[in-house]
């Protein structure tokens, strides 16, 4: 199916003849008054906290944004898993900012009670060595489900759930279905470079750049155990796991343990049972406890954290009207994710009449 009709190009044939953008708010190009305003119209593929961000800029700027995720909702990385009648985080456990404008954007976030400092009750070691007590500076903890927070930054986009992306082609996405979504002023790309690499063979310019990107995985197990050290963080100094956080909103004593790189990277090809049974067996000497410890869930993130991003902010190819955005640009960790979708909307909302045009 595509979205290219008669109405359509219509609307494309008005936009040289005399183009006002939208100051405000969203709404569809083809109005009856085409002559008067032409929206810009923005696809995005990925709704993380990158994704999302630059489609509620834009939308905000009065573009009119879809975006397209093959999960249930958005997230991507700071997703939930809901758990009884509460929920749990098997992804990134803290958000913190170095620098503005994300640091007044968590301040602000944590007086509205969506987020928390991490504070004080870290420890790090081993039960075998010592636990000493740790700083985390700037980080915080989400108190509400973090997709809340991502979803909060659509805004006026309209996200497409459940929409697989199989391939970005100039102004135009085809899912995997077969259903063909065109005639874009812009197509934004926001998802794992390794992911992106193969919906762009029609774009070499950019798919040879992010084929360069490497990511490293994790695995993330939601774990349950009574006693052990009094801390809501633990850093573990060990080579198989990383950190465990304490997930207040569904029990008593369960725990996001997250193991470390070269954990996942020798447990890749095994099942989820045997992935947790090593990575509960380990955990239990580290924290020096006698009884078995329940593991919950668990998810192997193939595509954790990138370990070469190319850098900037954005890459665009802009005669194909395609721009990549995240982690794998702009570098590891929800700060530079969130950035990159800002920076890429702010370029776009500066060029509107040139893409108008
Ligand atoms: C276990 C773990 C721990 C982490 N710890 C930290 C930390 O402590 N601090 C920190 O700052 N960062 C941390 N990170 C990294 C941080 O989560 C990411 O850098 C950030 O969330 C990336 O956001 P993004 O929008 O670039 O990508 P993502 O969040 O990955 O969003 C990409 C989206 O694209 C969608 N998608 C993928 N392929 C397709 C397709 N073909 N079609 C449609 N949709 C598609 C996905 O469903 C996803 O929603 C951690 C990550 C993990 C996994």
């Amino acid at each position: 199916m595509t979205r290219r009709n008669l109405q359509g190009l219509a609307c494309k044939a008005d936009k040289s003849a005399t183009t006002t953008l939208h100051p405000q708010g969203a709404g569809r190009g083809c109005k009856a008054d085409k002559s008067a305003t032409t929206t810009l119209r923005a696809a995005i593929v990925g709704a993380g906290i990158a994704g999302a961000h630059c489609a509620g800029q834009l939308a905000t700027a009065g573009w009119h944004v879809e975006v397209f995720d093959k999960a249930r909702g958005a997230g991507g990385r700071l997703s939930t898993r809901r758990l009884g009648h509460g929920w749990a985080t098997l992804g990134s456990p803290f958000i913190s900012a170095q620098r503005d404008p994300f640091r007044s954007v968590l301040r602000d976030w944590a007086r509205k009670g969506w987020l928390e400092p991490v504070r004080g009750d870290v420890l790090q070691g081993r039960a075998t060595v010592s636990w000493a007590q740790a700083q985390m500076q700037n980080h915080y903890r989400p108190t509400i489900e973090p997709s809340q927070l991502v979803r909060q930054l659509l805004g006026d986009a309209h996200l497409h759930s459940q929409a697989r992306v199989a391939a970005i082609q100039p102004r135009a996405i085809v899912l995997e279905d077969g259903r063909m979504f065109d005639d874009y002023d812009c197509v934004i790309c926001s998802i794992p470079a390794p992911q992106a690499v193969p919906l762009l063979a029609e774009l070499p310019l950019l798919f040879e750049r992010l084929a360069e990107v490497r990511y490293r995985p994790i695995w993330s197990f939601l774990m349950r155990w009574d006693g052990g050290p009094a801390a809501n963080v633990i850093k573990f100094d060990d080579e198989l796991l990383n950190v465990a956080v304490r997930q207040t909103s569904a029990g008593p004593g369960l725990w996001a343990v997250h193991s470390t790189h070269e954990f996942a990277e020798g447990y890749l090809g095994v099942s989820t049972e045997e992935a947790s049974t090593r990575a509960a067996s380990a955990l239990l000497g580290l924290l020096g406890l006698p009884w078995p410890v329940d593991v919950e869930a668990a998810h192997l993130w193939r595509y954790a954290l990138p370990e070469n991003p190319v850098g900037g902010y954005w890459l665009s190819d802009r005669e194909s009207r395609v721009a990549l955005i995240g982690d794998g640009i702009a570098g590891a960790g929800v700060e530079r994710a969130w950035e990159s979708g800002l920076r890429l909307a702010q370029a776009l909302v500066q060029s509107s009449e040139e893409l108008a045009a």
